[in-house]
């Protein structure tokens, strides 16, 4: 095995990166056969050969199913078998396919779900409760983003919220032990407008839960944080920024000056947490728009400023991702990519000199964009949508308790989203028969065009992954289903 002699310029492990040494690579993996006896010395050119172009793909294209990439081999099915196992016996080739352009989906989402068996379930259509729980406490938004789905002037009566937030404590106290990031705040709507918020974040915590929540900061105020001292029970606060001056704020959100309140907000929010030794964790998302990687840098000053306030307490962590929506195809032109790859690298330079010890998380296009490669895009549409959904894996519930089964349905009046409500949790009915109920009556959900702009991308990854590995059963390879485990 090659594990002791690998370094960080192994061959083998970057093998799925452009610009390889696959020449190289297929040399160490036929020696690593050969070596230990698993291949005798003809057949390990073309072995080793075959396993380098599997890591290869899977380390760009994670959702392939194995029938085709058998196919493109242009091997048998015994000999493709045989090969998995070789794959298996090279730690090296694993490694490159989690550390491809593609391994920010291994590692971040396929892995970590398959590790859990919550993909065999929802395959299995077991109804076990959902893996991650997204909680959707906001009765309304101050905000009006251009891009946002939400109906103009929808929100939940104010009436409510008594009953929603009972409702929302009894599903926390449904979650199961185990999993402390199985439950988060989000949206729908702004979660800080629900003035129980802190109230359920204390709940969850004391049931040893760790949640984000998914805000605006608007309303982070020291005046909310007074009224609601549970949200300093939170284990992070991510806000959403949509921009970094007061005109970029209005154009986006339609609010007046609502950027030198955020500001302002973040500022105090960063000193009280300082002074308080509070544990919990501030981090950003920023999306880079089309022909604006410039801003980085402007964003790395923003943080930087938001650091002064509390020198000992930096910001934590920072998610930047690329808007690729105004695409008809998805793919950027040879002159974005350019623009982008040298923009990150001034942030990133930047960031060392001014934020080192910012966490940044870029996501899966523009992770693979700084690998040099050109992210597999998933374009899931209402013929690839899955009509059994996942409620295995996640499922959102709003301020009236209906369990919406994709990530950006969950809107009040949003047209045609109320078919992806599984049912409703309420006195007598918990979040558990709700999904019991929707995967033991085999209910399916037809998607009508369009239906795919309620799935987010952690929805389009799921759905991807188990029509893959459905593939992969259907043609006789469950043994060897998704390819890694
Ligand atoms: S995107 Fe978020 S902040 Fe903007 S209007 Fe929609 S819910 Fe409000």
């Amino acid at each position: 095995m090659m594990s002791q002699a690998s370094t960080p310029a192994d061959p083998v492990t970057t093998c799925a990166r452009p610009g390889a040494d696959l020449a190289a690579a297929v040399q160490a993996v036929q020696r690593a056969l050969t070596a230990d006896g698993h291949v005798g010395a003809d057949a390990a050119p073309a072995v080793a050969r075959r396993l380098v172009r599997l890591a290869e793909h899977y380390g760009n294209h994670p959702f392939t199913p194995l029938e085709d990439v058998r196919r493109s081999l242009d091997v048998d099915r015994a000999s493709f078998s045989r090969l998995l196992g070789f794959f298996g016996l090279v730690p090296e080739l694993r490694h490159a396919v989690e550390t491809g352009p593609a391994g920010k989906y291994w590692q971040n989402t396929l892995l970590p779900l398959e590790r859990r068996g919550v993909f065999d379930s929802a395959l299995a259509h077991k109804p076990v409760f959902p893996y991650i729980v997204g909680l959707y406490p906001g009765p309304s938004c101050m905000f009006r983003c251009h891009f946002c789905v939400r109906v103009t002037g929808a929100r939940y009566d104010p009436s409510a919220l008594e009953s929603g937030n009972a409702m929302f404590e009894s599903v926390i106290d449904e979650i199961p032990a185990g999993n402390p990031y199985a439950m988060y705040f989000s949206g729908g709507l702004e979660p800080l407008t629900n003035p129980g918020l802190g109230a359920l974040s204390s709940r969850a915590a004391a049931r040893g839960l760790r949640p984000t929540v998914y805000t605006n900061s608007f309303a982070l105020t020291e005046r909310t944080l007074a009224r609601q001292p549970g949200v300093w029970d939170l284990h992070a606060v991510r806000t959403s920024l949509y921009g970094l001056n007061d005109e970029e704020y209005e154009a986006t959100t339609g609010k007046r000056a609502s950027f030198g309140r955020v500001r302002a907000n973040l500022q105090r929010f960063q000193q009280l947490r300082a002074e308080r030794e509070s544990p919990i964790r501030v981090g950003l998302s920023y999306i880079v728009l089309p022909g604006r990687v410039h801003r980085l840098l402007d964003l790395v000053d923003f943080i930087a400023e938001l650091n002064e306030a509390a020198p000992d307490r930096p910001v934590d962590f920072l998610n930047v991702r690329e808007d690729y929506s105004g695409r008809g195809d998805g793919r950027l032109s040879e002159a974005e990519r350019t623009e982008l790859q040298e923009g990150l690298l001034a942030f990133e330079e930047r960031v060392g000199r001014r934020t080192p010890t910012l966490n940044i998380d870029y996501g899966y296009a523009l992770h693979s964009l700084k690998t040099g490669a050109d992210a597999e895009l998933l374009r899931i549409r209402p013929g690839t949508m899955r009509p059994s959904v996942h409620p295995q894996v996640s499922v959102q519930v709003d301020l009236l308790g209906d369990v919406y089964l994709y990530r950006e349905a969950g809107f009040p009046d949003l047209d045609g989203a109320d078919r992806y409500i599984a049912g409703r949790v309420g006195p007598g009915t918990s979040l558990a028969e709700v999904v019991e109920r929707f995967v033991g009556d085999d209910r399916r959900i037809a998607p009508h065009d369009g239906d795919e702009y309620f799935m987010d991308g952690f929805d389009q990854v799921v759905t991807a992954r188990l029509n893959q590995l459905e593939a992969d059963v259907a043609a006789g390879w469950g043994d060897a289903r998704g390819f890694l485990r």
